[in-house]
């Protein structure tokens, strides 16, 4: 198992790649047109995926996990800033801006009538501690937020809440978007019935003893309750005790904390244009993680592939007509839509550059883990069009097909700036696999697959490339068909 700390030299290696190729296509006089470029973009990362790589495996090792505005996060912030200058990106910085944090503290669960049995439970992230002695409570089951939401007001007083709904595995992920309000929102429904505390089964798709935790959404300022997730096999073991018609009591204890006045920072960095430099192409994906594993794949591989993505393309000897901007947001886990001022990462950005955002010309971002890219999703102005034909060509050698529709939902860290108008791309990754590690204690290095690592670099690299290089205007009105 090799593992390298230092990427400078497949850096190195990877940009002479890139240059034998540009030198061969455009041989002694000619200059490659753009899309002969975006190809050789996507051949040199699918030859050599080391920097993306060595990105994520220096981040998830130095690093380790980067909860929203800890210690290990900031670290991480200086770590990519220093890294990215060394790189070559220009105007490297960072940006502050003020949160709560929130800490985990400890935790511990368990069965305690029928049988004594212990639990594997993670807290909600947001989630408020337990009185010291722990809750100690019947469980009620509800098969979804929905049933949950028909109980009549002071019906589970005393009780443990607990949303027994599965999650579906989806190569789209569209499982996590039907299962993740249970999360978001169980806390709030519970306690409006008087519930003293919720579980969840694990927004999660594995059958191992591992808890997926995930943010719980705030109600006026705060989580009302404490509120967990249970691993999948304890779950079931929960619904077939009561099932079998057996009052079921648990035990729930944390610790868990909040940090005011904490920060958090997003990470910036620019390849400028040539003839455009204020206008901008986004990349996305975000610097913080979860606390259990180390952020491997939520979201160091994301970090990592549009870092490698923009890197091959300062590599290039001719710049793009657009600059191509790499935004490492923070705090993108603690989300809090409905909390006091909802600071994070995204909102940041789109506030601090507001000014920026009209000559920001297309966003996309990177945050599903290190699987195949399989689809590219454009906005509506160019499908149908040149453009979209020129991707296509681009990306149907590595296994990418063109989607039929614009994205719905290109992202949490660029969703702010996509409201204020800026368009979107997405590139689909394959979710089979995702959903088994998400936000667990799994979530670490060893799950990168390099060779779909590469993949990705490959796809991100040469779709940004055409975008930056065009004067496409993504937020025209669509072509007319005949
Ligand atoms: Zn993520
Ligand atoms: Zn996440």
């Amino acid at each position: 198992m090799r593992h390298q700390l230092t990427s400078g030299v497949f850096a190195r290696r990877a940009a002479a790649l890139v240059g034998a190729l540009l030198a061969t296509a455009a041989g002694a006089a000619t200059v490659p047109d753009s899309e002969s470029i975006a190809a050789q973009l996507r051949d040199a990362a699918m030859a050599g995926h080391d920097i993306a790589y060595n990105w994520v495996s220096e981040l998830t090792t130095r690093v380790g996990p980067r909860p929203a505005g800890s210690d290990n996060e900031h670290a991480a912030a200086e770590w990519a800033a220093g890294r990215l200058k060394a790189l070559g990106f220009a105007n490297v910085r960072i940006e502050p801006f003020p949160i709560t944090a929130w800490r985990r503290g400890t935790e511990s669960a368990s069965l305690l009538t029928p049988i004594f049995q212990p639990l594997v439970i993670a807290t909600l992230g947001e989630s408020p501690p337990t009185p010291p002695q722990g809750v100690k409570a019947e469980v009620v089951l509800f098969p979804t937020l929905e049933a949950l939401k028909q109980a009549a007001p002071g019906s589970l007083s005393g009780k443990i809440a607990m949303i027994t709904q599965r999650m579906v595995r989806a190569q789209d992920g569209a499982g996590y978007a039907a299962a993740v309000a249970g999360r978001t929102d169980g806390p709030h429904e519970a306690a409006l019935r008087g519930a003293g505390a919720f579980l969840l089964r694990s927004v999660g798709t594995d059958d191992h003893r591992i808890a997926h935790t995930g943010t719980a959404r705030y109600y006026d300022g705060r989580v009302e309750i404490p509120a967990f997730a249970l691993s999948n096999p304890d779950a079931d073991q929960i619904e077939r005790l009561v099932a079998g018609g057996e009052k079921v009591r648990v035990q729930l204890f944390s610790t868990a904390s909040y940090v005011r006045g904490a920060h958090s920072q997003n990470v910036i960095a620019d390849v400028p244009g040539r003839e455009r430099p204020q206008e901008v192409v986004l990349l996305g994906a975000h610097l913080d993680s979860w606390d259990q594993g180390t952020g491997a794949i939520d979201d160091g591989t994301g970090t990592a592939i549009i870092v490698a993505a923009a890197e091959l393309i300062h590599d290039l000897r001719q710049r793009p007509r657009r600059t191509v901007r790499v935004v490492l947001y923070g705090s993108e886990e603690v989300a809090q839509p409905d909390g006091p001022g909802g600071a994070f990462g995204g909102h940041a950005y789109a506030d601090a550059h507001k000014a920026e955002l009209a000559n920001h010309v297309l966003a996309g971002e990177s945050d599903l883990g290190t699987d195949r890219i399989y689809e590219v999703a454009l906005p509506k102005s160019v499908l149908g069009g040149e453009f979209a034909q020129t991707v296509l060509r681009v990306l149907t050698p590595i296994g990418v097909l063109l989607g039929p529709r614009p994205p719905e939902d290109a992202g949490t860290d660029i969703g702010p700036s996509v409201e204020a108008g800026v368009p979107a791309f997405l590139l689909n990754q394959d979710a089979m696999r995702y959903f088994d590690i998400h936000h667990t204690p799994d979530d670490t290095l060893d799950k990168v697959d390099r060779a779909q690592l590469g993949q990705n670099v490959a796809a991100w690299a040469a779709l940004t490339w055409l975008a930056a290089d065009s004067t496409v205007d993504f937020r025209a009105a669509p072509p007319v068909r005949p």
